[in-house]
């Protein structure tokens, strides 16, 4: 099973501007159908819909792959930034059930118990973007860490599995490309993904492929 853990159908639509909608557009919902359509071209079993603090495109996403019989199913999710010990971090939710409340100020650990309050999982993204110290500091908060991030990579940063060999990390390991439709994705990103068991998929987002 190939998934993809981190995508941005809406690229930077609501982020920069902070501005959330209360309702997708038609623009909207043709662009998050334009990049389940890729996911299906990529060869995905399934596909984390995760944009920048909103959870409204993840949740819409995943019932109308569900509606119309798509061969791809959606984990819901966003991507939440916070700032933690100085820094700007991205934590990404999965699998939720509706949106999270949240400001950037929002401590980590309180996110987290509010990602765990649906059942979902909280993970962090791109750690080789900050550097170990954010990953120390938020290890013991986080299920799982992003080794390998399809963005970072086209940006030359090397994946995180050796600081996660070092620390003897025994969290989930997930791959996203971290792409943002409709840019064109680079090859790192359109190869990124992470391999994982039916039985594992089940046991972490209660869904069977
Ligand atoms: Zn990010
Ligand atoms: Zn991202």
């Amino acid at each position: 099973m190939f998934i993809d853990f981190h995508t941005h159908p809406l690229n930077h639509r609501y982020y920069y501007d902070g501005l959330q909608p209360a309702a997708l557009t038609e623009r909207d919902k043709a662009d998050i159908r334009g990049l389940l359509a890729q996911g299906v071209e990529r060869g995905l079993d399934a596909i984390a819909v995760t944009d920048h603090d909103l959870a409204l495109s993840g949740l819409w996403a995943a019932d109308e792959a569900r509606r119309l019989g798509l061969p791809i199913t959606v984990i819901a999710g966003c991507e939440c930034e916070l700032y933690h010990r100085g820094e700007w971090v991205h934590i990404l939710a999965l699998g939720l059930k509706e949106p999270l409340v949240y400001t950037p100020y929002t401590p980590a650990a309180d996110l987290a118990a509010r990602i765990h309050a649906q059942g979902a999982l909280a993970v962090l993204a791109h750690p080789m973007a900050y550097g170990p110290a954010a990953y120390h500091s938020l290890k013991a908060v986080v299920d799982g860490v992003e080794y390998r991030n399809g963005a970072q990579a086209r940006r030359g940063a090397a994946d995180f599995t050796a600081v996660l060999d070092a620390d003897g990390y025994r969290g989930l390991r997930l791959c996203g490309s971290d792409s943002h439709w409709p840019d064109e994705p680079a090859r790192e990103q359109w190869e990124a993904r992470t391999e994982m068991g039916e039985e594992e998929f089940l046991r972490l987002f209660g869904v069977k492929l």
